[in-house]
């Protein structure tokens, strides 16, 4: 039985053991943190064709019992106007539309199908170099062990280790200049949006929000901001960052302000960043995967969807042929698909930057409903949502 160590246990990896290990592979994930709940999050979309994915592995339903079913976006301005009500999943079909879970949601269901398959799931076991003979590959962890497989399969997200082992000329991921700042609300007497988030091209900041039928309200802010570094984002104090934020978007029509005034618990911020092409996605017997290789800012709300795609492609492959050539398909099927979900996610971010100067932000504010126009019927996303990586059954194994 071949064995593939999988490092990274955010979302591709977990997906990446479950096929493999239907596949008849020997599989363990090796993650960085410390322990499962260490990395709450905020809150993402998973898109129709993520969703797609998650029923291949069987746990869709279960996903779907904590989330919102969110087939629609309203775009708005500066001034509560709606520019455009825009679909979120394949124009015409609602009921195929995208949700919007918890991070720490989407982590646990994938987490326990890893478990109930009794797949092995270390934590604490920060890759830190590899090394590659004519017969195996072996993972060095920075706590001193090591872990020996057939391949390796790095699904270490933006910060990819594995990305510089497989290409060290690979590019860096680049600064988007925005924040994604964001977490949750309670505010006295906000209506439900059930199918819905609003988002809104503030009068300095773009905004986004969802109000759950509890009245939860789940909300984020992108701020036009300079780059800062992670730990100094880990570490903003947050009624600092919240004064900033009420301060950005105080002149913002209702809730916007008010969602603000009635933060309830954590609040997260992270530099929103793109890989737009890294050249290998493989070298021997080490492949990566997920935002390790084409990490898209979160504004397609796609990064996610893709990584699962990417788990359920690489599986496929893998059935036959040698590693080298199944890596080689795998890289073919999934990189111009992913390079144009980035290169979307990037154009979304051109028009969320805050224009620095009055006469820019009134064109871009006069632009945006020529450019939403007609959204609500535009089947041009179709290709992206409709996606399906078909599950065939495994051919042979081979090696
Ligand atoms: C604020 C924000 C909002 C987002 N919103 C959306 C959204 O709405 N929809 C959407 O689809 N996507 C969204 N994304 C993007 C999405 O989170 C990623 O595209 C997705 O998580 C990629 O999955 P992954 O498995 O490749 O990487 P990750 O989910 O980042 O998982 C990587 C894992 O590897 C671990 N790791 C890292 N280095 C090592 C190492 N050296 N050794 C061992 N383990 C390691 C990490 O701890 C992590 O658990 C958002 C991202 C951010 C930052």
């Amino acid at each position: 039985m071949p064995r593939a160590l999988i490092i990274g246990g955010g979302v591709a990896g977990p997906a990446t053991a479950l096929f493999l290990q239907r596949d008849g592979w020997d599989v363990e994930v090796f993650e960085s943190r410390p322990e499962p709940d260490a990395f709450g999050g905020l809150f993402l979309n998973v898109a129709t064709n993520g969703l797609a994915v998650l029923e291949t592995l069987g746990v869709r339903e279960r996903l779907l019992s904590d989330a919102h079913h969110c087939p629609y976006m309203q775009m708005c301005g500066a001034k509560g106007q709606l520019l455009a009500t825009v679909p979120n999943g394949p124009a015409g079909e609602p009921e195929r539309g995208s949700a919007v879970v918890r991070r720490e949601w989407l982590n646990l269901v994938l987490r326990e199908a890893v478990d109930a398959a009794q797949v092995p799931n270390r934590w604490g076991a920060r890759l830190e170099r590899i090394e590659e003979s004519p017969t195996s590959v072996t993972a060095h962890f920075s706590d001193g062990t090591s872990a020996v497989g057939d391949v390796l399969i790095g699904c270490d997200g933006v910060g990819s280790v594995t990305r510089r082992w497989i290409d060290p000329q690979a590019p860096e991921p680049r600064y988007a200049g925005l924040l994604s700042v964001g977490g949750f609300a309670r505010v006295e007497g906000l209506e439900p949006t059930p199918d819905t988030q609003t988002m809104v091209f503030g009068e300095r900041g773009f905004f986004g929000y969802l109000v759950r039928e509890d009245s939860t309200v789940y909300w984020f802010a992108n701020p036009t901001h300079d780059e800062v570094d992670r730990e100094a984002l880990r570490t903003w104090p947050r009624d600092e960052l919240l004064a900033e934020l009420r301060e950005a978007h105080r002149n913002d029509p209702y809730p916007v302000p008010q969602i603000l005034d009635a933060v309830v618990g954590t609040v997260g911020a992270y530099g929103v960043y793109e890989l737009t092409h890294v050249a290998s996605w493989h070298r021997g017997r080490v492949v990566a995967l997920g935002d390790a290789v084409h990490a898209t800012s979160p504004s397609a709300g796609q990064g996610a969807s893709l990584a699962l795609e990417d788990a359920a492609t690489l599986a496929q492959c893998l059935r036959s042929g040698s590693f080298e050539e199944a890596f080689a398909r795998y890289q073919q099927r999934r990189q111009p698909r992913a390079e144009k979900v980035v290169a979307y996610a990037a154009s979304i971010n051109r028009n969320k930057r805050v224009p620095r100067s009055r006469l820019t932000r009134a064109l871009r504010d006069a632009m945006l409903p020529l450019f939403l126009r007609g959204a609500m019927t535009d089947t041009r996303n179709n290709d992206l949502y409709n996606y399906v990586v078909a599950d065939e059954p495994a051919r042979h194994s081979h090696r």
